[in-house]
């Protein structure tokens, strides 16, 4: 199979799939690329035994980023019930039953290779998937607007390039994609290598699916890519596995460093700013969101809203309110201080908290110092918080 594999053989068989794809991509992604049956909502993240543990009523806190014209990043979320929460179109339902059900049914094992390897495979698929389709979105608006008129058909055009670019991101995560399918079909598993660790947590908070390509590191002719998966398998218990091709684990090594080498909280901390700035795919637990913009406080409470979030050169994360200001937050004692420069609220660089324990810090130093209740909604802007996701959604 390898030796047939050329670069050639392959750009025609994307090819392919690209042309049989409408305007949302949903062809079976598993590696022999030939199958044809329908394909199922897959979930990248397990439904039963993991989303179960941020679950309630029935639903999850899931975050949608997506660049906006004018306002930059934007990050959307909204409770999702739990049967679409992370799923993806990219496999039919042999497929998915049949390549994943260890993980599926079995519970999750960090010294099981084949598990480990598993999750990373399945974040593989996700990726390839959300790459597809962005491609075949934009490729096909393109579409529509050269034959309306509205763009060139012959001289480059913008649209035309970011189209190009799409389909250029999408074979490349193709073509890594099988580097993980020949490991998978010769059950070569040590070809992808893993860095585990469990945390003991008193709720868990967060679950993760991903894989992404980490800026400013090249590795073998291509960005080095990682994957990630956060899985809660108890109340008190959440699982990381950190995964990447052995041919890669020098530059992966390096680009973790900071992850690797911390313990406790400062690797929480380390690990949320991985998510916070390359993950796409992860949902949250519903009360912990809800403790930031709880509904009934509210009501009952004077709201200012929350123009931006940013991480500033130094690591600290900045809250900017639409117009209020806070020179006296110091009184709360909670470390958090007001920059009368930059009309904001900021909290030290975090060493023992995550960002977003420390959103929750701001908000609940101003609640407690002025009655006040930030609100961070749709059109807060999220800087420096650098999404660099392949898959990104483009309005
Ligand atoms: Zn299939």
């Amino acid at each position: 199979m390898s030796a047939e594999w050329t670069d050639e053989k392959r750009k025609e068989m994307l090819a392919s799939f690209f042309k049989t794809a409408k305007s949302e991509f949903n062809r079976c992604l598993e590696f022999s690329m030939t199958c044809e049956n329908k394909t199922i909502r897959a979930h990248s993240i397990q439904n039963s035994r993991i989303l179960d543990n941020l679950v309630v009523d029935g639903h999850v806190t899931m975050f949608n980023l997506r660049i906006d014209k004018e306002k930059g990043a934007q990050v959307d979320y909204a409770l999702v019930g739990r049967n679409n929460a992370t799923t993806f179109s990219g496999l039919c339902s042999d497929h998915d039953n049949t390549i994943f059900k260890p993980i599926d049914d079995e519970a999750i094992d960090l010294k099981n290779k084949q598990h480990l390897f598993l999750l990373a495979y399945r974040a593989v698929h996700r990726e390839l998937h959300a790459t597809m389709d962005a491609a075949v979105k934009i490729q096909s608006s393109y579409i529509k607007k050269t034959e309306l008129g509205l763009d060139p058909k012959d001289v480059p055009s913008e649209a035309g390039m970011i189209a190009v670019q799409k389909m250029m991101i999408s074979w490349e995560t193709y073509r890594y994609k099988t580097d993980f399918d020949m490991a998978y079909i010769k059950k070569d598993f040590d070809k992808i290598c893993h860095n585990t660790f469990v945390f003991e947590l008193e709720n868990p908070t967060i679950a993760v699916c991903a894989l992404f390509s980490v800026d400013n590191h090249v590795a073998n002719d291509d960005a080095l890519r990682i994957a990630l998966n956060i899985l809660p398998i108890s109340q008190t218990q959440t699982f990381v596995v950190i995964s990447y091709r052995d041919v890669d684990s020098l530059h992966a090594r390096a680009a973790l460093d900071r992850v690797l080498t911390s313990n406790g909280f400062h690797q929480r901390y380390e690990l949320s700013r991985f998510i916070l700035n390359n993950c796409e795919n992860f949902v949250m637990s519903p009360t912990y969101v809800d403790s930031w913009t709880d509904e009934k406080k509210k009501e009952e409470r004077k709201i200012e809203r929350i123009k931006i979030i940013r991480i500033d050169d130094e690591g600290r994360l900045h809250l900017h309110p639409e117009e209020m200001e806070f020179n006296h937050i110091y009184r709360s004692a909670a470390e958090v201080h007001w920059n009368e420069e930059t009309k904001s609220l900021y909290s030290p660089k975090p060493c023992e908290w995550t960002y977003i324990d420390w959103i929750r810090q701001i908000l609940g130093a101003v609640r407690a110092e002025y009655g006040i209740e930030l609100v961070i909604d749709e059109n807060t802007s999220w800087e420096n918080i650098r999404l660099i996701s392949n898959s990104m959604k483009e309005n």
